[in-house]
């Protein structure tokens, strides 16, 4: 049916699947990890959820790491931290 069908993303830390814009996207451009605010960013995005035990995560950078193919920095992790829902 037209218009029923929402983009389903999952989180990479509890792989919940959900409405695409309910979830943060995170991509690598410039080298560096953005959040994409727009949801048109191009590169290699990967999904959190607004869930701040997502991004707290012991393993929220591996699984970030792997899914943006992408070696977090310490710019990178300082950004994440800044990112993370209070
Ligand atoms: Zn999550």
């Amino acid at each position: 049916m037209p218009g029923k069908h929402k983009p389903q993303r999952s989180c990479v830390v509890c792989r919940v699947k959900t409405d695409k814009r309910k979830l943060t996207r995170l991509v690598i451009a410039d080298g560096k990890l953005q959040m994409d605010e727009t949801g048109k960013m191009n590169g290699r995005g990967a999904y959190l959820c607004a869930s701040r035990d997502c991004w707290n995560h012991k393993s929220a950078q591996s699984l970030l790491a792997r899914a943006l193919r992408h070696e977090l920095s310490d710019c990178d992790r300082d950004c994440l931290r800044q990112m993370t829902p209070s």
